[in-house]
């Protein structure tokens, strides 16, 4: 957890109502689908630890399940221990079975409560964002949305929720003075990913739902699921070659494919050339699209607008491909290569295929020979290479 970017200035002074003051302890919702955690729970509880610890609390999951899914919610708890969380309130439910607005809402509250928690984050999802809105509202209290920094002000204790703002020319600080839990929602891959601890362990506090299901006016029918799941998420990969308006035309976007498909890699997209319809929409990166945290992303013809960065700049090594040597991702990446994609891309594609190509006639044991994170990548480039240029 960082020092919010944005200094906190002239912040009223506000005497908690003395209820609200006993509120204590940071939690995390995790959300589940289909048998599985959703990875921006487990990123949640990395940064809802060192919360808890600044604040010298205890960090609780929060796991809402139908009855049936018996053992299967214990082990969410216990994913929950082995990424941070203390403690684990499971709530289950015949009512709970899918998720569904109403009785979720009425869960969390009941939870809220009961417990009083000071902090409650949420994942910036579909589900995250439809239950932390109506819980919000129920609880009459203030929730952050897809904050890209959370910390702690030593001075009061209050969570000092850090996003976007003006179209991503800004960032603002905001802290909710006069209301607890104080809530947030955080988009996925934002957040590190913890280091689990296997075999860590927590306590299991129950809590029922007196809700029953002929007072719930929505009803799920059938479960339709989609059926582009199985393809891989821009957010979750490893590599992503990404292109800019700087291809010049929809035609040239070819050459960011072939250099994806030669590294197996993700192919991702700036804004303008989705608005053109060169890709699709769920390929956008940035902050009105997917936020990223490959191990390597390689932008072509891209200028790095702050928009453009926010959703990529956690990347473990940027490469940057332009032929403006003042580009402002320059500025931000570890390599840069000056010169026109059109030329650059395919010579890449072709090095990198002779050279994988090389590398699985010899058999190597080791299965990927590009250096990915390794030395140097956390220095940002002092200085762009020209492409007729030795590297030093
Ligand atoms: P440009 O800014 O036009 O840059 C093209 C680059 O290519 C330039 O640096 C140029 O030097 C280089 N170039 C040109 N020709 C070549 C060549 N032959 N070889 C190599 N390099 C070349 N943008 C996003 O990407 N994602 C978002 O989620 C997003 N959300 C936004 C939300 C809001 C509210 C707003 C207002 C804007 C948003 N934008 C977003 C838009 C953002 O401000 C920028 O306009 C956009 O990122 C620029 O895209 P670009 O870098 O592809 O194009």
């Amino acid at each position: 957890m960082s020092e919010p970017t944005t200094p906190v200035k002239k912040k009223r002074k506000v005497v908690l109502d003395e209820r609200l003051q006993a509120y204590r302890g940071v939690w995390v919702y995790i959300e589940h689908e289909r048998g599985r955690v959703h990875p921006v729970s487990l990123e949640l509880l990395g940064e809802g630890r060192k919360l808890a610890d600044t604040l010298g609390v205890e960090l609780a999951g929060v796991v809402m399940a139908g009855v049936d899914a018996g053992a299967e919610a214990r082990g969410y708890c216990q994913t929950a221990f082995e990424y941070g969380a203390d403690l684990c309130y499971l709530m289950q439910s015949d009512v709970l079975g899918e998720y569904r607005n109403e009785p979720y809402t009425q869960g969390l509250t009941v939870l809220v409560n009961t417990y009083q928690p000071e902090i409650l984050l949420l994942g910036a999802t579909t589900l995250g964002r439809d239950l932390a809105g109506s819980v919000a509202t129920t609880l009459n209290t203030g929730l952050t949305a897809d904050c890209t920094e959370l910390a702690i002000d030593p001075d009061d204790r209050s969570l000092l929720s850090t996003r976007p703002t003006f179209g991503g020319s800004l960032l603002c600080t905001i802290v909710t003075l006069n209301y607890r839990p104080q809530m947030a929602t955080v988009r996925p891959r934002v957040m590190a990913m913890p280091e689990p601890q296997p075999g860590r362990s927590g306590r299991i506090v129950e809590h029922g739902l007196a809700l029953a299901e002929a007072d719930i006016v929505t009803k799920v029918l059938e479960f339709i699921a989609d059926d582009r799941r199985d393809t891989p998420q821009l957010p979750f990969a490893d590599i992503i070659v990404a292109g800019g308006r700087g291809l010049g035309k929809p035609e040239n976007f070819q050459l960011v494919r072939d250099l994806a498909k030669v590294l197996g890699a993700e192919v991702g997209a700036s804004r303008p050339v989705v608005q053109a319809g060169w890709v699709e929409a769920d390929r956008q990166v940035g902050q009105s699209g997917k936020t990223v945290r490959p191990k390597l992303y390689i932008a072509a013809g891209i200028s790095g607008a702050i928009q453009h960065r926010v959703g990529m700049e956690g990347a473990d090594c940027i490469v940057a491909i332009n032929n403006d040597p003042d580009a402002p991702i320059f500025e931000f990446a570890h390599f840069g290569i000056v010169g026109d994609v059109a030329t650059i891309l395919p010579a890449l594609t072709e090095a990198f295929w002779m050279k994988l190509a090389r590398h699985s006639a010899e058999n190597s044991p080791h299965p990927n020979p590009l250096p990915l994170a390794g030395e140097g990548a956390n220095e940002r480039c002092a200085r762009p290479l020209r492409l007729d240029e030795e590297p030093a």
